[in-house]
């Protein structure tokens, strides 16, 4: 009798497999870093349950992932002595997609190859990067903890089905067995695999091993031919990046480091790599990636902090490190104080990880800063009567701020609403379009630098476009004066200029909202002439009023206006048009 069982591939992971091996076929080799990740957070996993129960160590302390490969049989092996998986979850995990927001990044795949593996990678596949390079991959695995006896095969052709069933095996953890497809012999070569480990696994902090090779002499092999020697050696550095001294780290590890992480394909912006001392004690290592994620916008998406207890993984996605407006940090917190039992319930109300928090806060505010700083190099240079001498470091750095804000500046924006204690860093840093300055966008210090003679607020006009905004009626008056108004056109510009009413001691003043008083730069005899015709026309006025007593609040005579004839404006301390119509989409 067998316990042999086919299963389905749901759906979504069959449609996943075709493109994963179609799509990512220019960049075979990923597969090796995908497996090699997950032997190694199966490790952790089994790390961290053990805390709790040495007893899953077995008799097997060694945490560790073996790589070897057998030339005749064209197999390449992956296995480690991590936490393992029972029948159910082999069937669970290697069968489904458990992960929600697959739908949607189906729904987003356009057929052109590039584009397609920069969004897979985002969602990391993982596991079934393995069907590049295989037509067949075998799993066995045994769970800690469980006997002998609960151990599981998993085969699969990587098309509609897998079968699995119940096997003896004596060792913990899982090996992976891919059959190679005869175009991936090139992985078939220990100092191919060795280059691929220490390109992407380096950093991995436990060991991987593979057998040493030495010269085969003699015999009837053809020359270059090497013989296993039974013994096994260490062949990545095996150490926590972020443990190391960073003059040790180059920056290329950096970025393999963070892609890793953050399964991004592109290279961050920038990073910043501390160990910080004071009230509590904490590795940081914090990346800023080049470009939004897809689901950027959902602010109950998970943070990109990895959080760990003394180099022992405690959680990913650890939200109370990071401010939901700072959620597209991706990095690593190692904290030397927090308890390895911390849960996410008690991370809410630890004075530790508040402290971190904070830490974490600032110092990506002073990234930003760094950046913006640097973005402007060359405005500065030209504008000041000093150039300064201009760093192949800060060069690097040139639009990279610019870069930053037009991904994720709309995001930053609801840390006004969200963080009151670095308002005014978070202030300094937007960026917005002008009715002056074409194309080129805007800081606040900026504007007020070029505020004229007299002017006594910063103008600023909402509207859904920048077109929108600019052809406003509203914005007449400041045309033929010539002052500048900041065009905000972001969704979350109404609700986060709700928190901040000035700029470096200068209000914020909304263009379309009450009497515009445009104070000293209105002249007197302007002044005048309004009042005079506010008077020629009260009997008007109060006929409009009359008419449209069900549509608005009052009907005034204004100097605002220039060519049109009447425009609509909102009640000092009202709602502005715009906001109205988002709380109106919002089904409010
Ligand atoms: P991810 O690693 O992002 O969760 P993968 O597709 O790489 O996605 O892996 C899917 C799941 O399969 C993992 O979450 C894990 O539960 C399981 N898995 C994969 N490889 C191993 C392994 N070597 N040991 C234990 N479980 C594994
Ligand atoms: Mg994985």
């Amino acid at each position: 009798m067998t316990n042999k069982h086919t299963h389905s591939f749901q759906a979504e992971v069959a449609q996943l497999l075709h493109l994963v091996t179609h799509s990512l076929y220019s960049n075979k080799e990923i597969f090796l870093r995908e497996l090699i990740s997950n032997a190694s957070d199966a490790c952790d996993k089994l790390r961290f349950e053990a805390l709790n129960n040495p007893s899953l160590y077995e008799d097997q302390p060694q945490l560790e992932v073996r790589v070897s490969f057998d030339k005749k049989a064209r197999t390449l092996t992956i296995a480690d002595t991590g936490i393992g998986m029972s029948e159910q979850e082999a069937i669970d995990n290697l069968g489904t997609i458990a992960k929600s927001g697959t739908k949607d990044f189906m729904s987003k795949l356009s057929g052109d190859q590039k584009a397609d593996s920069q969004l897979i990678g985002q969602f990391g596949v993982g596991f079934y990067s393995g069907f590049i390079v295989a037509d067949r991959i075998t799993v066995e695995s045994r769970r800690a903890g469980l006997p002998e006896s609960a151990g599981v095969r998993w085969v699969s052709g990587g098309s509609g089905d897998f079968e699995v069933e119940a096997i003896d095996r004596k060792e913990r953890g899982t090996s992976i067995t891919l059959h190679l497809r005869e175009d991936a012999e090139e992985f078939l070569n220990t100092w191919k695999l060795k280059a691929l480990i220490s390109k992407y696994s380096d950093h991995i902090s436990l060991p991987i091993l593979m057998e040493k090779e030495e010269w085969k002499e003699g015999e009837n092999d053809q020359p270059g031919d090497m013989a296993k020697t039974g013994e096994w050696e260490t062949v990545n550095q095996a150490s926590a990046l972020w443990t190391r001294p960073k003059k040790d780290i180059t920056p290329e590890q950096y970025i393999e480091f963070y892609k890793n992480i953050s399964h991004d394909s592109e290279a961050p912006l920038t990073w910043s790599h501390n160990r910080v001392e004071g009230n509590t004690e904490y590795t940081q290592l914090l990346y800023i990636p080049s470009h939004a994620p897809m689901d950027l916008w959902n602010r109950d998406k998970k943070a990109g902090i990895k959080l760990y207890v003394k180099r022992v993984f405690i959680m990913d996605d650890a939200e109370a490190l990071m401010p939901t407006y700072l959620r597209f940090v991706k990095g690593v917190i190692d904290s030397a104080d927090l308890p390895l039992n911390v849960s996410r319930e008690l991370l809410q109300e630890s004075r530790d990880v508040r402290l971190i928090r904070d830490g974490n806060t600032r110092r990506v505010l002073s990234m930003l800063e760094d950046l913006a700083k640097h973005d402007r190099h060359e405005a500065m240079a030209t504008e000041g009567d000093v150039v300064d001498v201009v760093s192949e470091d800060d060069k690097a750095k040139e639009g990279k701020y610019t870069q930053f804000y037009s991904e994720f500046g709309a995001v930053l924006k609801e840390g006004l609403g969200e963080d009151f204690g670095n308002g005014e860093r978070i202030a300094k840093l937007l960026r917005f379009a002008s009715s002056t300055s074409d194309g080129v966008t805007v800081s606040f210090a900026d504007y007020k630098a070029r505020m004229k003679e007299g002017q006594e607020a910063i103008y600023y006009i909402t509207a859904d476009t920048p077109a929108a905004a600019k052809n406003s009626p509203q914005l007449e008056v400041f045309k033929k004066k010539g002052i500048e108004v900041l065009l905000m056109t972001d969704r979350v510009d109404e609700w986060a200029l709700n928190y901040l009413h000035e700029f470096d001691g200068t209000p914020l003043q909304s263009v379309a909202k009450g009497a515009v008083d445009l104070g000293k730069l209105q002249d007197e005899a302007e002044k005048k002439a309004a009042e005079e015709a506010a008077e020629t026309f009260k009997p008007t006025l109060a006929k409009l009023k009359e008419a449209l007593k069900n549509e608005v609040e009052d009907v005034r005579v204004t100097t605002r206006l220039v060519d049109s004839p009447a425009c609509i404006v909102v009640q000092d301390g009202g709602m502005s048009a715009q906001l109205a119509r988002m709380l109106k989409q919002a089904g409010q």
